[in-house]
C-alpha cells in the first residue's frame, strides 16, 4: 500500500514507461509500477548503504530481479546509456537536493533530455522550477496534496529546445497549481502567508535594523495575497 504521495506520483508516470527511480529507499514507487503493470523495467537507484539494501531486499522478496535494477550510487549517475530510460521520479526530497542531482547529472551526460521529470519535492519547488526553466524544460503538469498535516508539490517536465519563461509568482507557486488555485493550495499559502506575517512582527521588534529583510518578506507577501485574492 502506496502513500497518497506516492500513490499520486505513480499516476503521473506514463504507462510503458522504463523508469529510474532515484532515491528509491525502499524501493516502494518501482515495485508498485511493475505490479500494476504500469512500466517495462525499473532501476532504483540509492546512494545510501541501508536503504539500498532496503531495496534490495524489497525487490528480492517480490522475485522483481528480473524488472528492478537496484543500483548503488549518486543521484542519476547509476543511469547508463544502454539504460534507454523513458522516465526519471526524484522524490521525498528537499528542492535544492533534486536541483543539484539534476545538475550534476546533467554536467555528466546522465540526462539524455528525452525522459520525462517526475519530482516531488517536499520543500523549495521553486529552486526546482528556476533549474527547470534555465534548462530548457517545460512543466506539462503539476499536482498538489497533503497528507498527514504535510504539504506536497510534484512537478512533471519535458525537456523543450526553447526557453519557456515562468513570471515571479509562476516560479513560486507553479503555474499549474496556481491557476488551479485548490482547497490544498490555498490552505498552503494561507498558513505560509501567516507564518510570514509573523516573522515580519518578529523582526519589527529586533533593536537591530531589518527593513531590508522586512521589505523582502512583505513582496513575497503581496505575491501570496494577489494568488489567494
Ligand atoms: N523516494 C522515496 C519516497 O519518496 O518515499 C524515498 C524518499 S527518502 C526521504 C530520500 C532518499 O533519497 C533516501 O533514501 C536517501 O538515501 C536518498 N538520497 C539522497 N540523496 C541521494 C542521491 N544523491 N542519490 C541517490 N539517493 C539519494
Amino acid at each position: 500500500q502506496l502513500s497518497n504521495r506516492l500513490e499520486a506520483v505513480a499516476k503521473l508516470v506514463p504507462q510503458g514507461s522504463f523508469l529510474a527511480d532515484i532515491g528509491s529507499d525502499h524501493a516502494y514507487l518501482p515495485a508498485h509500477l511493475i505490479l500494476n503493470h504500469q512500466i517495462t523495467g525499473a532501476i532504483a537507484g540509492e546512494v545510501v548503504k541501508g536503504p539500498y539494501e532496503s531495496a534490495e531486499k524489497l525487490v528480492n522478496d517480490l522475485l522483481l530481479t528480473d524488472k528492478i535494477d537496484v543500483r548503488l550510487g549518486d543521484g542519476l549517475e547509476v543511469i547508463k546509456p544502454y539504460d534507454n530510460v523513458s522516465a526519471i521520479t526524484i522524490c521525498g526530497m528537499g528542492g535544492t537536493l533534486i536541483r543539484d542531482i539534476l545538475e550534476r547529472g546533467k554536467n555528466k551526460n546522465r540526462l539524455t533530455r528525452k525522459e520525462l521529470l517526475i519530482l516531488q519535492p517536499n520543500v523549495g519547488s521553486h529552486v526546482l522550477r528556476h533549474w527547470l526553466v534555465e534548462n530548457h524544460y517545460i512543466i506539462q503538469d503539476e499536482k498538489i496534496l497533503s497528507e498527514n498535516d504535510k504539504t506536497y508539490e510534484i512537478i512533471v517536465a519535458e525537456a523543450s529546445d526553447r526557453k519557456v519563461e515562468l513570471t515571479e509568482s509562476e516560479e513560486l507557486f507553479g503555474p499549474v497549481l496556481m491557476k488551479e488555485s485548490s482547497d490544498v493550495f490555498k490552505a498552503k499559502w494561507q498558513f505560509e502567508l501567516e507564518q510570514y506575517e509573523r516573522v515580519i512582527n518578529q523582526l519589527s521588534q529586533s533593536k537591530t535594523n531589518q527593513d531590508k529583510k522586512i521589505a523582502q518578506i512583505n513582496h513575497q507577501c503581496d505575491l501570496i495575497k494577489e494568488v489567494l485574492s
